[in-house]
């Protein structure tokens, strides 16, 4: 049989609840091809959608503990083909890459989200406009202002400035990891992980949708924030969803049991929480590294429903 007569439609596997490692598992030849067209696509989408300019951004996808697909270094995400992606081992170094391609010297970020989150198996990094001038502006998205961010991303931290290309961007990725699903990077963009690509494309696509709806309803006098009782309405209707990831919701009542969204952008430096914040273990509703489960809350359907739970819940 032909390459193309195995080969399932791009992205299919994602509805088939799967994530890309089992899916690699199953006939890693052709499944890795797949997944290579998979992130040539997300690469049109984040250049089509202005989250990078000419060769910036790189996207990454776990195959297994010891093998990645990323994106190479010096060319537009917009205009890839399966060949440019190259394979890298845990410690980022070539398995695997086509003349004239190598990887991003970014995929040492990549490479410590991966080590500290075994939860995941996609990377994402891009430099959307407005959450790029946020990061550059030194201000963490923390203002509670919309039920689908507060839900999808709770907020959004920002680690502090490194040295692109070099440890100092990992080293300080680190003490977010274990508590978010994104983060800004200071004077530099945004990155954002999850289970699966589409899922963390899509928290890129969130955090940078967030970002605009903050920065243009400042220009219109600043928005309206919700209060903390709001704020935690949503975060149960998060816990009640059983959604994976990290998210303040799960762990964030920090410090003097003010939530994230109450700490007044302390997110920013020192301030993330380096334990866990409660006495006891942190709730566990974030383990599983399930596709569709992980797609669950980007899909119109949940939007629909976690629209209708924030009405209920704030009619009551
Ligand atoms: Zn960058």
């Amino acid at each position: 049989m032909t390459r193309q007569a195995t080969a399932k439609p791009l992205i299919q596997h994602i509805y088939q609840k799967k994530t890309a490692t089992q899916y690699y598992k199953e006939d890693n030849m052709v499944n890795e091809y797949e997944i290579k067209k998979q992130i040539c696509e997300i690469g049109k989408r984040i250049y089509n959608r202005n989250m990078v300019a000419a060769n910036d951004g790189n996207i990454s996808v776990k195959l297994n503990d010891h093998e990645f697909l990323c994106t190479p270094t010096g060319v537009s995400k917009g205009f890839m083909t399966p060949d440019y992606i190259c394979k890298v081992n845990e410690n980022g170094e070539v398995i695997q890459a086509n003349a004239g391609f190598r990887p991003s010297s970014e995929i040492k970020m990549h490479m410590r989200v991966y080590k500290l989150r075994p939860d995941v198996g996609s990377v994402v990094h891009a430099h959307p406009v407005y959450a790029t001038s946020f990061a550059i502006a030194g201000i963490p998205l923390t203002q509670p202002i919309m039920p689908e961010a507060v839900i999808a991303l709770g907020c959004v931290p920002i680690a502090e400035y490194g040295t692109p290309s070099t440890n100092e961007i990992p080293d300080r990725l680190e003490k977010y990891l274990p508590y978010y699903d994104a983060v800004l990077l200071e004077s530099h963009g945004a990155l954002t992980w999850a289970g699966d690509l589409l899922s963390a494309y899509m928290k890129m696509e969130s955090v940078e949708f967030y970002a605009q709806l903050l920065y243009q309803s400042r220009q219109l006098g600043g928005p309206k924030e919700f209060d903390a009782a709001t704020v935690q309405k949503l975060y149960e209707i998060r816990r009640k969803m059983g959604l994976p990831g990290k998210h303040p919701a799960n762990m964030c009542l920090n410090k003097d049991g003010v939530n994230c969204h109450n700490c007044g952008g302390s997110c920013h430096s020192d301030a993330a929480p380096a334990v866990y914040p409660f006495s006891g273990a942190p709730q566990t509703i974030h383990g599983s590294t399930d596709m569709t489960v992980d797609s669950r809350a980007q899909s119109p359907e949940v939007i629909a429903e976690i629209t209708r739970r924030v009405l209920e819940q704030l009619n009551r």
